[in-house]
């Protein structure tokens, strides 16, 4: 993979007219042991955010020997690159065959589910494999309510009077039991996690057999831009959001338990930001050569503000209007739909035009795994970069209107 020290030097040297995605390890492994010092349990990072092969080793060489899957391509993905790590398959509805190759092949033993079905399921593969339950954990996955980007509670999680009884019957089986949830991605409301922990504290009471540990999951958010016509929302930083959680685990008494983290955008949003070029200035709207059906799906339907940074090409003399009044885009996508046009605006200098590039940041978590190769478009080029794109140059003008 090439070089370069910042992705103005690499539009510059590269004029690329496709997206190009900018790596950055150093940042992946600093934010990666960051999480796992401030979290008071074993760390599972959630492959589904990012399964790129370049991140997932990069996890392992920073120490990471966790993680969450959900499908046999995320099995294989981590054993490619990790082949002593553990996998938790924490996806609460399984196909058959797929329990069969994460028992058999893999030798995962822990397990989620929200569903008696679920159980059944298992047991019958558990039993024509003659595996003992005792050496296999079920998570028993609750609901919970919160603000967040995306809320997952309408489709997964046991209410809790439900989560009693299958706690209740995963023990009686003689699989080793614990208790998960998962809040979301990218939660609005600090007191998120505080409301879950309160609900598993009363399943847990109800249901009085012995847990083998607390599952927090995802949901931690990533830093993003914000509209500067809008009222900065506050929301606090990684660092305050962890001692917060550190002392609702000590005050709901789950200290004493082994605890796991499942998170994803927080740990990969910032490994990677993309060039993008602006194909065309129309008026107030720039048309770029990525979108939604590639790597800006996620800012799309969770209607997040994605940071930007202009990169001029230098071999446009003339422009109009003034380099420091920054205005609002809208951006259209590369595709030849008419939904590829995304849910909040760029915030760029107007003198922003046909041929220039963009820097768009903290793109890591959900753009490379929700890419799709709709009307032949498929971003796959990687450079390496080594400065933090909040680092970079011509980020620091734009500060207060795309921190
Ligand atoms: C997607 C997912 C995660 C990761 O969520 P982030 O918001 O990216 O941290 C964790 N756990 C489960 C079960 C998930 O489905």
């Amino acid at each position: 993979m090439q070089k370069f020290s910042n992705a103005t030097e690499a539009a510059l040297t590269l004029r690329p007219d496709v997206p190009v995605y900018c790596f950055r390890p150093q940042v992946l492994t600093a934010d990666a042991k960051s999480f796992m010092e401030a979290f008071p349990g074993r760390t599972a990072y959630a492959v589904k955010t990012n399964g790129e092969p370049m991140v997932l080793e990069t996890l392992a060489k920073a120490g990471v020997d966790l993680f969450d899957v959900a499908s046999p391509g995320e099995f294989a993905a981590v054993r490619a690159v990790a082949p002593k790590a553990e996998m938790l398959y924490m996806h609460p509805i399984k196909a058959q065959s797929d329990i069969r190759l994460a028992l058999e092949t893999y030798g995962i033993r822990v397990m989620s589910l929200d569903h008696e079905d679920e159980v059944a399921k298992i047991l019958r593969i558990v039993r024509a494999l003659d595996l003992d339950p005792a050496s296999i954990t079920i998570f028993v996955r609750i609901q919970t309510k919160g603000h967040a980007a995306y809320e997952l509670s309408k489709k997964f999680g046991a209410a809790p009077a439900h989560a009693v009884e299958l706690l209740q019957r995963c023990h009686r089986i003689g699989f080793k039991v614990g208790l998960c949830f998962h809040v979301g991605s990218q939660i609005e409301d600090p007191e998120t996690y505080e409301r879950a922990l309160a609900s598993a504290d009363w399943v847990r009471n109800r249901a009085d057999v012995p847990l083998a540990g607390l599952d927090v999951g995802g949901g931690f958010p990533a830093e993003y831009g914000h509209d500067p016509r809008r009222k900065k929302p506050q929301m606090p930083g990684l660092g305050q959001i962890m001692s917060r959680l550190r002392s609702d685990i000590q005050d709901w008494g789950f200290a004493d338990m082994p605890l796991v983290a499942e998170p994803g955008r927080v740990v990969v949003a910032r490994a990677f930001s993309l060039i993008v070029r602006v194909l065309l200035r129309k008026g107030r709207r720039l048309y770029i050569n990525d979108g939604i059906w590639a790597s800006l799906s996620d800012s799309w339907t969770g209607k997040i503000t994605l940071p930007a940074r202009f990169i001029p090409d230098p071999a446009r003399t003339r422009r109009t209007g003034n380099p420091g009044t920054i205005s609002a885009f809208r951006v259209c996508g590369a595709t030849c739909d008419s939904v590829d046009i995304l849910s909040r605006p760029f915030w760029l200098p107007e003198t922003v035009d046909t041929g220039d590039w963009i820097e768009i940041g903290h793109i890591g978590a959900y753009s490379l795994s929700l890419r799709t190769r709709f009307n032949g478009f498929y971003p796959d080029t990687f450079v390496e970069v080594e400065t933090p794109f909040g680092e970079a140059e011509g980020y620091a003008s734009l500060e207060t209107m795309a921190d």
